[in-house]
């Protein structure tokens, strides 16, 4: 019965609701209770009693579960939903949504509908998620450039203590477990952009791969009990959704991206319904922060702290122990997540979190929303500019800033009239309860948390994605609104970077710089335009320019030095990197990029005491790894060479290349079985015509005519970017072999 039961809703959760439910209020949707009517005939009291159990077991199964059933048994399932609006899912009312999974698990479990980030950046948001805590208190202030402290508490050490297995599945690069996230994981998923050669902070994967990964950890976990975490990228810049959502969303790419990330949000539910876990799963989903497009000025998210990017979707499900339909009015935070996924499952409340469970809200015993505190020091950190910091409670939101601001929420959820003059006794008492925040839960080790360390500060420096802004970051700093005009330049210019504008970018970047001279990204960033349109002379141009203005510069001098060795100016590359390896001698790209033009230019030895260098710095490198080894495997080390490609094989089992590389490294060593066990491992994955190449070689070697007749054939069909040279040596050689089979 109870599969056929399952059967039923995999069939609801996979079809788009006929009808998008609407936001009501709780008691709208509870039915209202029915007690039956006493009878008085005596006569009929058997029967009666029978209507009466009937009844009431009728009852019991229709009138919608109202209370919370704690259960410490429970396997939690947390998905955020990176850059998700609530205005653009059906369940929040927007009538154009493709969201029927989103919108099944909110009218079949809770739907809060005011839900506030605490700030507006993807790292920042998802620490305060996993530990319960405000920004000021566990000091990640940014994406990038902070790493969440070992002492805090987070929500998987919490429930790893109580014995579950706990995995995530993560997809952007702002909460790459090198930021402290993983702490109390099992597993910690963020395998991705393998093949670049370096995760940047725009470093991603989709939905599906996401998808695929927790399955497979799933499939092996489901005995459970477990505690998985799935965080999904796709509604963040870019906006690319997959076909067919592309098509069926040309204009509207962005809800493209939340329509195919709903989509597998019920491809997870499905599995777990498939290994009967649906009914056993407290099941949260939550937004990180929203999505601005032009309110108040602002697109993308993170500089300001307006309703568009503070509010969040944030929806319970738990099939048997949650109610069914209930809709939370109440303002409610994310902080708040770890303290009722604790509630739920009998868990002790940490001390020092600043999160409350939500469970009374759910059970209707509280109603009174929570006030929160809200930051962004994004604009301090990335352009130079002040800090914002505020407060919302009740109806009111105020905003410290050099200009402050106060909006009435219930009047004017737009935000459109700043009362800080008409409401001066109010916006008064905001900032002194704000201030009274700041001071009760600022956290005291402030300075030991703000640090990554040397390595991971670098690396996002040498990627040009610390701005180095001409402002201290101590004192008075203009306000982000009076910068606005700036700020929507570099977003313009951004914009233009996506279509592939370059030129137009490159007016902007152009202008920026004649605004202020001194900030060293702007360079960067129009080199890289000119680089793009393939003008290398002006890209070196721009950096010398640059170097004038800010001499040292390891941001300027790294993108120089990537520039000459693009140009083939191998001295000159040499010499900026060692120009930035002087002042500081752990610098990966710089050491990366000299191991690589003396690798090119025949000095193996030297090249590969960069690489050893390299690695110490940072060890995990894949693009440094494989680089190395084929070096290394090249001047004759083939022991040492075959030992990192192992490695690399069992980490990166799908990578054709490692299994190429590594056939390539066994012929040298004289392995021929070796050499052809991978290298046809390498064509079954992915061929390429140096892998047939190298097969042919190997299997001649053995004696193995016909298959070097074949593999040769194979080669000379598509031998696509090899030399003229080496297609007319596999000719003859064919023709040879051919000719020697024929006697
Ligand atoms: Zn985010």
């Amino acid at each position: 019965m109870a599969k056929k039961k399952r059967k039923k809703k995999k069939k609801r959760i996979q079809k788009p609701l006929a009808q998008k439910p609407q936001p009501q209020k709780v008691e709208e949707r509870t039915a209202p209770e029915k007690k039956p009517k006493k009878k008085k005939l005596i006569l009929l009291v058997p029967f009666f009693l029978l209507l009466v159990i009937a009844t009431l077991v009728i009852f019991f199964f229709l009138t919608p579960r109202k209370k919370v059933i704690k259960d410490s048994s429970l396997n939690v399932l947390l998905v955020t939903l990176d850059t998700t609006r609530t205005d653009r899912l059906g369940c929040y009312g927007y009538q154009k949504a493709k969201t029927p999974n989103l919108d099944y698990m909110a009218s079949n479990g809770v739907q809060f509908l005011n839900a506030y980030c605490q700030v507006p950046l993807t790292c920042p948001s998802h620490c305060s998620i996993l530990t319960g805590t405000y920004p000021l208190y566990h000091q990640v202030r940014n994406n990038g450039t902070y790493y969440l402290s070992p002492e805090l508490l987070t929500l998987a050490e919490a429930l790893k203590e109580k014995g579950l297995k706990t995995a995530a599945f993560v997809s952007s690069f702002t909460v790459d477990s090198r930021f402290g996230l993983d702490q109390g994981f099992d597993v910690y998923d963020d395998q991705f952009a393998p093949d670049q050669a370096f995760k940047a902070l725009n470093s991603e994967r989709k939905a599906d791969k996401v998808f695929a990964s927790f399955a497979r950890w799933l499939e092996k976990n489901k005995v459970g009990p477990f505690f998985a975490w799935v965080h999904f990228f796709d509604p963040h810049l870019p906006y690319d959704p997959p076909s067919p959502y592309r098509e069926q969303f040309l204009d509207k790419p962005y809800d493209g991206e939340i329509a195919f990330m709903d989509f597998y949000i019920g491809k997870i539910v499905e599995k777990l319904e498939e290994y009967n876990l649906l009914g056993k799963t407290l099941i949260i989903l939550a937004g990180d922060h929203g999505e601005a497009f032009g309110e108040k000025q602002e697109k993308g998210h993170g500089v300001f702290l307006y309703e568009s990017t503070m509010r969040v979707p944030l929806i319970f499900y738990a099939e048997n122990n949650l109610p069914k339909g209930k809709v939370i009015d109440a303002r409610v935070r994310l902080i708040d997540l770890m303290p009722s996924i604790l509630d739920m499952l009998n868990v002790p409340m940490p001390k020092d979190i600043q999160g409350i469970s939500l469970l009374p809200y759910i059970e209707g015993k509280k109603k009174k929303g929570l006030s929160s505190y809200i930051e962004s020091y994004f604009p301090r950190e990335n352009y130079g500019w002040s800090e914002l910091v505020g407060l919302i409670d009740g109806e009111w939101k105020y905003i410290r800033a050099p200009k402050e601001e106060l909006y009435n929420l219930n009047q004017d959820p737009q935000e459109e009239k700043n009362l800080i003059q008409e409401e001066r006794k109010i916006a008064q008492e905001k900032k002194d309860e704000l201030e009274d925040i700041i001071k009760n839960s600022t956290s005291s080790l402030i300075a030991e948390k703000r640090t990554m360390t040397a390595e991971e500060r670098e690396r996002l420096r040498s990627l040009g994605y610390i701005a180095t802004s001409e402002s201290p970051s101590q004192g008075e700093l203009p306000d982000p609104k009076d910068r606005i005009e700036e700020f929507l330049l570099i977003q313009q210019a951004e914009a233009y970077e996506i279509e592939e504008k370059f030129q137009d970018a490159a007016a902007i970047y152009e202008k920026i710089i004649s605004l202020r001279p001194n900030v060293a990204t702007s360079y960067v960033n129009l080199a890289l335009m000119k680089a793009r349109m393939m003008k290398i002379d002006e890209t070196i141009q721009v950096l010398e320019q640059g170097l004038e203005q800010i001499p040292d510069s390891e941001v300027l001098l790294s993108r120089l030095g990537h520039t000459f060795m693009v140009a083939g100016r191998v001295k000159k590359a040499l010499e900026t990197f060692d120009h930035i390896l002087k002042n500081n001698p752990r610098y990966f790209d710089a050491l990366l990029g000299s191991a690589w033009m003396l690798d090119l230019t025949g000095q193996k030895e030297d090249a590969q005491a960069y690489y050893r260098k390299a690695l110490e710095v940072e060890p995990e490198n894949k693009f440094a790894r494989k680089n190395y080894a084929l070096s290394l495997a090249i001047s004759g080390k083939l022991n040492q060479s075959i030992e990192i490609y192992n490695g690399l094989k069992k980490e990166y089992p799908d990578d054709y290349e490692i299994y190429q590389d590594l056939g390539i490294a066994f012929g040298y060593a004289g392995d021929i079985t070796q050499s052809i066990e991978n290298l046809e491992t390498a064509v079954s994955l992915h061929p390429t015509p140096v892998a047939y190449l190298n097969l042919a070689v190997a299997m001649k070697k053995k004696g193995k005519r016909e298959q070097a007749v074949r593999y040769l054939k194979l080669y000379l069909e598509n031998p696509e970017g090899e030399s003229e040279e080496s297609i007319s040596r596999a000719r003859a050689e064919l023709q040879n072999l051919e000719k020697t089979l024929k006697q």
